[in-house]
């Protein structure tokens, strides 16, 4: 798709909207894409656990800083999440995670 001319890929999105909105609409008046499968430091892409690396690599990853029982600093994203990193839930419930340690440490200042 990123080696597609712009026009191209606008006329199919185009297409693709009015095709699940079961009705014309006016063509976009310009595309915004991404081309991180071009970009020579990304390929793709998402994380994956290294065959030598460990689950608790990804506490690492996602544990607060400056420490949990002060949190300043909160990291959520699919290469935070143990057990579905790669995926779009898994970084939906990395967002959870986060919040519920935000509530919870607001409920407990009550
Ligand atoms: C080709 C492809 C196909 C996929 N297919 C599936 C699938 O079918 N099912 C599935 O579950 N998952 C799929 N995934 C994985 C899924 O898209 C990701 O796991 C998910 O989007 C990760 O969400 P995230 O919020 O962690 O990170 P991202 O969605 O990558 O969000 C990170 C954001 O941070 C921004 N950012 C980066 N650096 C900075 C900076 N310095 N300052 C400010 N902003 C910054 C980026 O621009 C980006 O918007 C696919 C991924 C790819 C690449």
């Amino acid at each position: 798709m990123e080696k597609e001319p712009h026009d191209l890929v606008l006329n199919v999105c185009h297409e693709l909207m009015e095709k699940f909105l079961k009705r014309s609409i006016q063509r976009p008046i310009n595309l915004i894409r991404t081309n991180w499968a071009s970009e020579p430091y990304v390929y793709g892409s998402y994380s994956y656990q290294s065959t030598h690396g460990k689950h608790s690599d990804v506490d690492i990853l996602a544990a607060p800083l400056p420490n949990e029982k002060v949190p300043r600093l909160m990291f959520a994203g699919e290469a935070t999440s143990k057990h579905y990193f790669s995926t779009v839930h898994g970084a939906m419930m990395s967002g959870w995670r986060e919040a519920d340690r935000l509530a919870q440490l607001y409920t407990s200042h009550d």
